[in-house]
């Protein structure tokens, strides 16, 4: 560490950084030649803060999670007094604490019909680890011990632990731990830019569904334990399912005693404009991950919520489920949670999604169709893509994928506005508080940015 730095000074944070921190989802040495990390050090409603005095409009509130926005006292003041009250115990051995109880029932009670159960961890991942486990169970109770494998969808994302990362269909990841484990298979995506070709989007998710049913076919219906989903794939590109594709794949589901888990790690909590994405849908799941939105990112927390069937057989027929976290149900992390729910529906925010600031923010974010880069736009709530495209017609991709997208995040950046690139896909998923106001300002920033991509690239 160069003894002349002090830590008034961006360049010490920078260097400590570069030394110690083995950053996710980050290549270490080109974030080193790149001159190190941005360092975050404040943020307030959508804006953060970078140690050199930046203001940076959030266009991905976080990690698809500060839904609330930051600096909520609300939040802070409901950590604050649990800590003094109990900062933690656990709830394995019969033992349950206050918050711990109130959120379930609260829980149950906001999430669609049937979903009554809940088993509590700290991330997305862990709750997907857990729902791979409660399915292998379940249907060994149920009497069908070989229905253990599980169908997920190329380019999905379902978190970075073993069995997650399996769930997930994204090739870069399976690659780095020789993924997926036995037992994970991927079928096409309801991806219309990418894989249209001819068909129409509601043909291409006639198509995608039928993959599905293909895919069972060759496995066989008594080997298959569950299909996972995102009602919206969120870090594969905010893919928006053509209108066929869902309940397509929920028939299939049914018509071979599948059980449907939708991963709501993203859309839950108003992202789409309902509470939880497969109001949006029309998606009856048996099985519901929650996290991120849960608590607006303020701390970790995450709820696989559990249909009578599975938690019907497990609580009569299952004994004890070896199985838990130290940290499932953290008093403190339930609190917030609370807090959070209770917060959004005081400010009434998914209502104001549904009827006022997401159709705004769509509507701005069509503004950018004519853009000669840009080959198609789509969206839903407070959840939107911009593809970037060399011909808008064919939607024919740049030669290097990735390298335009990240062009323009770049600029994006350099603009004071944190998007998201995707290969040549840019996202947005702002915190669900942003004002009028501001969702102009995201997309006067993000047009310039799109402009100077564009100069760049003659
Ligand atoms: N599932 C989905 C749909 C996600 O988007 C994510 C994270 O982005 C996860 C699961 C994993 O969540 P976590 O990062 O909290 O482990």
């Amino acid at each position: 560490m160069s003894t002349q730095l002090s830590r008034n000074e961006t360049a010490w944070w920078r260097e400590a950084d570069a030394k110690h921190h083995l950053h996710p989802f980050t290549d270490t040495k080109g974030l080193a030649n790149e001159g190190g990390s941005r360092i975050i050090t404040k943020a307030e409603g959508v804006w953060l803060t970078d140690s050199e005095g930046n203001r940076i409009l959030d266009g991905m509130a976080g990690l698809w999670c500060v839904n609330m926005g930051y600096g909520r006292k609300e939040l802070a003041l409901a950590a604050y007094d649990q800590m003094l009250e109990l900062p933690y115990y656990n709830t394995f051995f019969k033992t349950a604490t206050p918050p711990s109880v109130e959120l379930s029932e609260k829980l149950a009670k906001i999430t669609p019909d049937g979903l009554n159960h809940v088993f509590y961890g700290s991330s997305g991942s862990d709750a997907n680890d857990t729902i791979v486990r409660m399915v292998r169970h379940f249907w060994n109770l149920a009497r069908k011990p070989t229905k253990k494998i599980f169908i997920s969808r190329n380019n999905a994302y379902h978190g970075s632990t073993m069995a997650a990362a399996s769930l997930g269909g994204m090739a870069a990841m399976h690659g780095q731990a020789d993924l997926p484990l036995p037992g994970f298979e991927h079928v096409m995506q309801p991806y219309w830019f990418d894989l249209g070709g001819d068909l129409t989007p509601d043909e291409l998710g006639l198509k995608a569904a039928e993959a599905l049913e293909n895919r069972i076919l060759i496995l066989g219906a008594q080997n298959v334990a569950a299909f996972i989903g995102e009602p919206v794939q969120g870090a594969g590109g905010v893919i928006i399912p053509p209108e066929s594709y869902w309940p397509k794949v929920q028939e299939i589901c049914r018509k071979y005693d599948i059980l449907l888990i939708a991963d709501e790690v993203i859309c839950g909590f108003g992202r789409t404009g309902n509470w939880f994405g497969c109001e949006t849908f029309g998606i009856s799941p048996d099985i519901m991950p929650l996290a991120k939105g849960i608590s607006s990112g303020y701390l970790p927390l995450s709820a696989v919520m559990v249909g009578e069937r599975v938690a019907g057989t497990l609580i009569e027929d299952g004994g004890e489920f070896y199985h838990g976290f130290t940290y499932s149900g953290h008093p403190v992390c339930c609190a917030v949670a609370l807090a959070n729910i209770r917060l959004m529906e005081e400010e009434n925010i998914v209502e104001k999604v549904r009827s006022k600031t997401g159709p705004y923010l769509q509507a701005k974010l069509n503004e950018l169709a004519d853009h000669p880069l840009v080959g198609e736009v789509r969206g839903v709530g407070f959840l939107g893509a911009i593809e970037l495209a060399k011909d808008k017609a064919t939607r024919a991709r740049f030669a290097d994928v990735g390298t335009t997208g990240a062009l323009c995040k770049d600029y994006a950046t350099g603009n004071g506005l944190i998007m998201r690139a995707v290969g040549d896909t840019l996202v947005v998923s702002p915190p669900l508080i942003m004002s009028k106001p501001e969702i102009d300002e995201l997309f006067k920033r993000a047009r310039l940015s799109l402009d100077m991509t564009a100069k760049d690239l003659g």
